[in-house]
């Protein structure tokens, strides 16, 4: 609902007939992330419902999975006019949607299809010819989890050794999916929280490891580490 009205993108908002927000099982171990919608999407208000839609759900059933097992959304949210690609200043407004889907969906794995999704994530210009397949761990706001970059199905659609390596990158995914959650990054103290020290310490005391910071139940579930 808030990214329903959302205006950041002046030309997207006047130009698009739905925002494109995602679609699937919103407690999915599994999210996809692509880079924009296309016409059919924009047509209809849900992600990868065109042709490199169709692949994906095919190679998903080849590996034993629903399409609505799985989250899918993109970079941006809102169709580039022409299907021309993202723009720097449209990927940066649209960024803060897609940190607070992966917070509340909570994936184990995320599959970065093609560049943009996968640039963005990771920080870093390295493109999907070198990093495809390559599965990384990846800290994302509070919470660990696995990263899996492969190329877009839509490039697959054009290429047929881009089918077949996207095909064999898909076949590793189940194992992937098998390993669950990475290991989760410590929290941080929380410092209002930290007991203060007695004054007068004793040696036997001063020796005992420091004190864990006590813990709202509230404040756990906000750091989705549970
Ligand atoms: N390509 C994408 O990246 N996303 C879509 O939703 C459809 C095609």
């Amino acid at each position: 609902m808030q990214a329903r009205d959302c205006t950041r993108c002046a030309e997207l908002a006047a130009t698009r007939k739905t925002v494109v927000f995602g679609a699937g099982n919103a407690d999915a171990d599994l999210m996809f992330i692509g880079e924009a919608p296309g016409a059919s999407e924009d047509e209809q208000g849900v992600p990868f419902v065109g042709r490199a839609g169709k692949l994906l759900e095919k190679l998903l059933e080849e590996i034993g999975h629903q399409r609505a097992d799985v989250f899918i959304a993109n970079v941006l949210k809102c169709r580039p006019p022409g299907n021309r690609d993202p723009l720097p200043i449209e990927i940066e407004n649209c960024h803060e949607y897609l940190q607070r889907q992966v917070e509340l969906i909570e994936p184990t794995v995320i599959c970065t299809l093609g560049n943009f999704s996968t640039k963005l994530l990771r920080g870093d210009p390295t493109g999907i010819t070198r990093l495809h397949g390559q599965p990384e761990v990846l800290v994302l706001g509070a919470r660990a989890v696995r990263l899996y970059p492969i190329y877009h199905p839509a490039a697959a659609l054009y290429t047929p050794r881009m089918l077949e390596t996207l095909r064999e990158d898909f076949t590793r995914l189940p194992e992937l999916l098998a390993l669950g959650a990475p290991e989760q990054p410590q929290m941080q103290a929380v410092p209002e929280l930290v007991e203060a020290p007695e004054p007068a310490e004793s040696i036997a005391t001063a020796r005992q490891p420091p004190a864990q910071p006590a813990q709202r139940d509230s404040d756990v579930d906000q750091l989705g580490l549970f």
